[in-house]
């Protein structure tokens, strides 16, 4: 009889919060549609797709299209099938079974998986009471555990908080290891390493275009570093991991540079306005609930009642994310409406405790 391995016998598919919900603000997407000039042009690039051939294996044309609208070098960009790739493609290829990566916690959940599938051993840098991160204490881990790669999200799903990028530059100066510096958010702030990725031999950048782009469903993402990293996940990478409609689409979107930035506007606006709203709402059930400053399109509460909370939203058919290690709810920025029912919902639990 077949039996599994040891490492994946007791893995589980992953599942986002399945069935049903009139209101989805789970997986921080955009809640924008492409404007209807830029969704003719994405379809009309991609009816020209000759669906008989294979992909472009180094997807020249969306990569360049990305180096463009981020003013970077085109040689210094590879793209992936969503970054979630890129992520499995570095854990993979730039570390050595057994080596030592460094993630701080918490942070986003797959780069344990991908390290766990990699056989690498994992050491975990963990973040303060307000979720803000100790350079000099990651600095000091990485140097004396002899961490190979320290990987981490700035902005930081799921903490919504950002490091500045002074504090970037003394990470990646102060330690030996390949530095992975996940941007899936900084289209949402301005701290991005993105314009000086050169100056460094050990940084790598990952970008997406499901977060702001509003791309999800196409699963795009791009790494962007120096020419010899990024020629070793070109050489890595399976070569048609990015598919031709995919690819096609995602490059008439970028080449759109003022329309997403008007969405970025929009997605910021309505940030602003679920943080204000919880904001004040943590004001008046201070013991109850307190916020996080968001730098990026979700809001994060912290509540003794983040369970409870997150059953009687999906029970009114509205999905947030639940973090349990945490005691949080991370809620996507919405629509108007979509903002307004959950914040009343909210409100209305936590003006029920405070009877109780
Ligand atoms: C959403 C997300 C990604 C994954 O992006 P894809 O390109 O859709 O795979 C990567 N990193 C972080 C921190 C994210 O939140």
């Amino acid at each position: 009889m077949y039996t599994l391995n040891e490492k994946i016998r007791d893995l589980e598919p992953y599942k986002p919060i399945a069935g049903e919900y009139k209101i989805r603000l789970d997986a921080n997407e955009s809640f924008l549609c492409l404007p209807e000039s830029v969704m003719a042009s994405a379809l009309h690039a991609m009816m020209r797709v000759e669906l008989n051939r294979y992909p472009d294996p180094t997807a020249k044309d969306l990569c360049a299209a990305f180096a463009k609208s981020y003013k970077v070098k085109p040689a210094c960009v590879a793209a992936g099938n969503g970054s979630d790739e890129l992520i499995n493609v570095i854990f993979q290829s730039f570390l050595m079974k057994g080596e030592t990566y460094a993630t701080l916690t918490p942070d986003f959940s797959m780069y344990d998986f991908y390290g766990y599938v990699s056989e690498c051993r994992g050491i975990e840098i963990k973040k303060d009471e307000n979720f803000t991160i100790d350079i000099d204490k990651v600095i000091e881990t990485c140097n004396n555990e002899n961490v190979k790669l320290l990987i981490f999200s700035n902005p930081c799903n799921p903490t919504s908080v950002g490091l500045t990028r002074e504090a970037v530059r003394k990470i990646i100066r102060g330690v030996s290891a390949l530095v992975v510096l996940d941007e899936a958010y900084m289209d949402f702030w301005n701290e991005s390493m993105l314009g000086e990725f050169e100056n460094y031999d050990n940084l790598l950048i990952l970008k997406t275009c499901s977060k702001a782009f509003g791309l999800a469903a196409l699963r795009v993402g791009f790494a962007v570093g120096n020419e010899k990293l990024v020629r070793a996940i070109k050489a890595v990478k399976s070569p048609y991991n990015v598919n031709t409609c995919s690819q096609k689409m995602a490059e008439a979107v970028l080449k759109n540079r003022a329309e997403a930035d008007a969405a970025i506007r929009r997605l910021l606006l309505s940030r602003d306005e679920l943080q204000q709203k919880f904001d004040r709402m943590a004001q008046r059930f201070p013991e109850k609930l307190q916020t996080v400053k968001s730098v990026t399109n979700f809001v994060v509460l912290r509540t003794p009642y983040a369970k409870e909370l997150y059953e009687r939203l999906l029970a009114e058919s509205i999905a947030v994310r639940y973090f349990k290690n945490m005691s949080a709810l991370r809620i996507t920025a919405g629509s108007t409406g979509e903002n307004a029912v959950v914040t009343e919902h909210i409100q209305r639990f936590f003006e029920e405790k405070e009877q109780a």
